[in-house]
């Protein structure tokens, strides 16, 4: 059935780089047999599922939507991967997103764009667009995206579909490419909290992986908690987030009438202040930029992926490899990077990020004494056009409300709220928790 969706729909949403039928079918195949030796199935049996193409899975290549790894075929499988597939999902295919996950609109991709399935000339949000717009095309019912600043929760957004990053630490991070090592997170997509916390049950259910240093041991179940309700619980609310510049009017009603909501069926709205969250975007365009330099010297036409033919010495090899392999968006963060590891940059903007990173984690965990969670806005606006905002600078700011979750670690959930009274398009609201509520978010989600 998802390969017959894929069939009729893709054409118009392009949200996979490469579609994996025999994989799907082998798995599926798998589970047959498996049925029909009278064994228990996993709990996945049959689930389809979409996977960022910055995860690697033997039979696949993992490109990162770049020129840079177009042939790269993956040599191992990552941890997240593996333990979908082990829950029972069936991988059907790799989903687009930005190069390198640099972006907010899935147009930075090498190859195409994808398009949002409620309206084909808007991007599905980025840069895990495709596996939030496969999601919403009924394509597959769960997906995985991978989170640097609120490349699920953005994109969850825009889809109309939930989206979770889960606390820094709770999902393996094992055979995904790096790009921002202190922020990357993996996470699920579904149509329904519900579809996420079976997803989450399968991410973390079988405790720390040994080759991920920053993954913990987490034993919860996901699905245990889900029927519990709000009563009781203090929702948090900033004031100021709600009169944000760039917050579209639509989106601010349609988080307050849900606000209104969780307090009719028994939560304490309370007002609760992060001085410091406006310098969270600005801390991590340069700790983001920062990490990705590092981690993306790796790609030298030597050791990966494209390499650069007739040149004379391997320094000019490497760079004739670097400018043609990477696009725009990747070598502006890398360049930026650069510079601000350089000495006597480094002090100026890279010590001030990161003091600005302990005061936003402070801010949280001040809040987090008053409050069980915190309910904003996902996304300042609903889906754009493509090609409305070329202004890089312009494109940061779609991520005014995911950023800050990425520098404190904790964990945040995009849930739909339907569509929005001026646009026609779906709206969110995010809620977030302190680190390892995850479940309690669940709940609350
Ligand atoms: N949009 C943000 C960026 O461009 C976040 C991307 C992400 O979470 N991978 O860096």
């Amino acid at each position: 059935a998802a390969l017959a969706a894929i069939d009729e729909r893709e054409g118009a949403v392009q949200a996979f780089l490469q579609v994996s039928p025999q994989l799907a079918l082998d798995a599926a195949a798998r589970i047959d047999a498996a049925r029909a030796a009278g064994e228990a199935l996993p709990p996945l049996a049959g689930v389809p599922l979409a996977i960022k193409d910055n995860m690697n899975l033997v039979g696949t290549r993992t490109t990162c939507a770049s020129n840079m790894l177009a042939n790269y075929e993956s040599v191992y499988t990552a941890t997240c991967v593996q333990r979908m597939l082990d829950a029972g999902c069936l991988p059907v295919g790799k989903a687009n997103m930005d190069e390198f996950a640099f972006g907010s609109s899935t147009e930075s991709s090498a190859f195409h764009p994808t398009n949002n399935p409620w309206d084909v000339e808007r991007v599905p949000g980025g840069s895990s667009g495709g596996s939030a717009a496969a999601v919403a095309a009924g394509e597959v019912a769960l997906s995985l995206g991978s989170d640097t600043g609120g490349s699920i929760r953005q994109p969850a957004s825009f889809c109309g579909v939930v989206g979770m990053k889960p606390t820094y630490g709770a999902v393996s991070r094992y055979g995904v490419v790096a790009f921002g090592s202190s922020l990357d997170q993996v996470g699920p997509f579904g149509r329904t909290v519900a579809d996420v916390a079976l997803a989450m049950n399968a991410l973390v259910g079988a405790g720390r992986d040994p080759y991920d240093g920053t993954s913990q041991d987490f034993a919860v179940d996901f699905c245990e908690h889900l029927e519990d309700g709000v009563a009781g619980k203090r929702i948090g609310i900033i004031p100021a987030f709600m009169e944000a510049e760039g917050l579209t009017a639509e989106v601010r009603r349609a988080v307050e009438k849900a606000a209104t909501e969780l307090e009719a069926q028994g939560a304490q709205l309370v007002e609760v202040d992060l001085p410091h969250l406006d310098a969270a975007i600005a801390a991590y365009y340069v700790i983001g930029p920062a990490e990705a330099f590092s981690n993306l010297a790796r790609f030298d036409g030597v050791r990966y992926g494209f390499q650069e033919e007739g040149c004379s010495n391997l320094a000019d090899q490497s760079s004739r490899s670097r400018a043609r392999g990477f696009g725009m968006e990747a070598k502006r963060r890398q360049m930026l990077g650069a510079y601000l590891l350089s000495s006597g940059v480094y002090d100026k903007y890279y010590y001030a990020a990161q003091k600005a990173r302990t005061l936003i984690t402070r801010d949280y965990a001040a809040a987090f004494e008053k409050v069980d969670a915190i309910l904003m806005p996902a996304a300042p606006r609903t889906a754009f056009r493509h090609g409305e905002i070329s202004d890089p600078t312009q494109m940061y700011l779609s991520d005014l409300y995911t950023i800050s979750l990425n520098i404190a670690g904790n964990g945040g959930v995009s849930v739909p709220l339907g569509l929005g009274e001026d646009s026609g398009l779906p709206v969110s609201a995010q809620l977030v928790v302190p680190a390892f509520s995850d479940r309690k978010l669940l709940t609350i989600a």
